[in-house]
């Protein structure tokens, strides 16, 4: 059987930053991927927002993998010349009641170390947005959006140029645990023998750790899929910064983000599903985003949302149920030498994603 010292399961932006810093610390690895290309899970439907760190508990690890990667992102992004805009976003009381909440917001992200947050007056917010109707709002400098794609291969580039690889269409389907190492075996058969094995398969996680041979599965937290549906709009939006209402539950609320280009989508909404592969967009689901965006914008026109595209939330946690911190578990947690599961990795795992690995390389030295 070959043997290789690190393998990372997933070419997610997660698992390709986990591979690029494994690499970049002198670590051989090989990245596999069970699609034919990487990215093409829920890295490629997010909203590519770079999170400032504002709503996580506080000493979450959501908390402080956000704010460092956060600023990690920030100047990878900058050294590398990947497409990012520093663009800011308005977090907006939409109703009264909601102005209360604003400080509350603030405080926890104080809490976090985001001391850039500015409470604003509506008058205050509608200057900088003439087309906004709100209450009062939060601004949040540090807020900005990444060309996500251009980041996932500026790190394979990276693990490339360190001498790892990416292996495409090979999907792990079983491993052994024992003192010699990690067996893996895909499913074509190929088996391979490492010392340290990173699970970064996303909405795959629970149900791949679940075939680890040697893992307890107590372990194992229960999968949740969470839809997350976006509406684009047709024409231009009147806007120049990220505009969020303040946050419901399971989610952030159906929020404005922009592209680099300028166009505007809207979402995502939550709707629970029972499949990590059920990504279609009901165009009747754009009832609800009118309502929710007339909140904020009540100029939107009829007829103005086109159904988009989908990401799902891998939860784990369900309906319901208290949010949870991403779970990063290693031999420590599980007690199986080498192994590294990722679970949970949900919002705000694409702005984490540096922090992430800079985490995952102190936990397996
Ligand atoms: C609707 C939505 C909006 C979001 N918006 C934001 C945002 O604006 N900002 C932010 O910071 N975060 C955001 N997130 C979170 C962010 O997108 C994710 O945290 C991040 O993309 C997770 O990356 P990943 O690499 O862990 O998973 P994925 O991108 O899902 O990658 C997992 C990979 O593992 C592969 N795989 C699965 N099983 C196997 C196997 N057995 N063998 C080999 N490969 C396998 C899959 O093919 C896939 O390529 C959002 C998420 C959603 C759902």
């Amino acid at each position: 059987m070959d043997q290789i010292e690190c393998v990372v399961v997933g070419a997610g932006v997660v698992g390709l930053a986990v591979a690029r810093a494994l690499a970049v610390a002198g670590h051989e690895v090989m990245v596999l991927e069970a699609a034919s290309g990487i990215g093409t899970g829920t890295s490629s439907r997010n909203s590519e927002v770079i999170h400032a760190g504002i709503y996580y508990p506080q000493n979450s690890l959501k908390a402080q993998l956000c704010v460092r990667g956060n600023r990690l992102l920030y100047a990878y992004c900058a050294e590398r010349g990947i497409g990012h805009s520093r663009c800011g976003k308005l977090l907006v009381a939409t109703a009264p009641e909601q102005v209360a909440q604003l400080q509350g917001i603030k405080a926890r992200a104080e809490l976090n170390g985001v001391t850039d947050l500015q409470l604003l007056s509506a008058e205050q917010a509608c200057a900088m947005e003439s087309a906004l109707t709100c209450h009062a709002a939060i601004f949040s400098p540090s807020t900005g959006i990444v060309d996500s794609h251009a980041l996932m291969l500026s790190l394979q580039g990276d693990i490339e140029n360190a001498g790892g690889m990416v292996v495409l269409n090979s999907p792990l389907a079983h491993a052994d645990c024992s003192a010699a190492g990690i067996a893996l075996t895909t499913t074509d058969g190929t088996q391979l023998l490492a010392q340290r094995v990173v699970n970064a398969a996303g909405l795959q996680a629970p149900a791949l750790a679940a075939q680890f041979a040697g893992l307890v599965p107590q372990h194992v937290p229960r999968a949740w899929f969470a839809k997350g549906n976006y509406f684009t709009l047709a024409g231009r939006a009147p806007f120049s910064h990220l505009v969020y209402p303040v946050p419901q539950v399971a989610g952030l609320g159906v929020h404005l983000t922009l592209d680099l280009g300028g166009q505007a989508k809207f979402g995502p909404d939550v709707q629970w599903v029972d499949s990590p592969d059920d990504l279609s967009v009901d165009p009747a689901r754009g009832d609800a985003f009118y309502a929710a965006v007339r909140k904020y914008w009540p100029a939107l026109e009829d007829g103005a949302l086109i159904a988009g595209y989908a990401g799902i939330r891998p939860k784990i946690c369900g309906p319901g149920q208290p949010d949870r911190d991403f779970v990063i578990q290693g031999p420590a947690e599980h007690g199986v030498a080498g192994l590294i599961n990722l679970f949970g990795i949900e919002s705000p795992g694409l702005t984490s994603a540096l922090a992430i690995g800079e985490f995952v390389v102190s936990k397996s030295s």
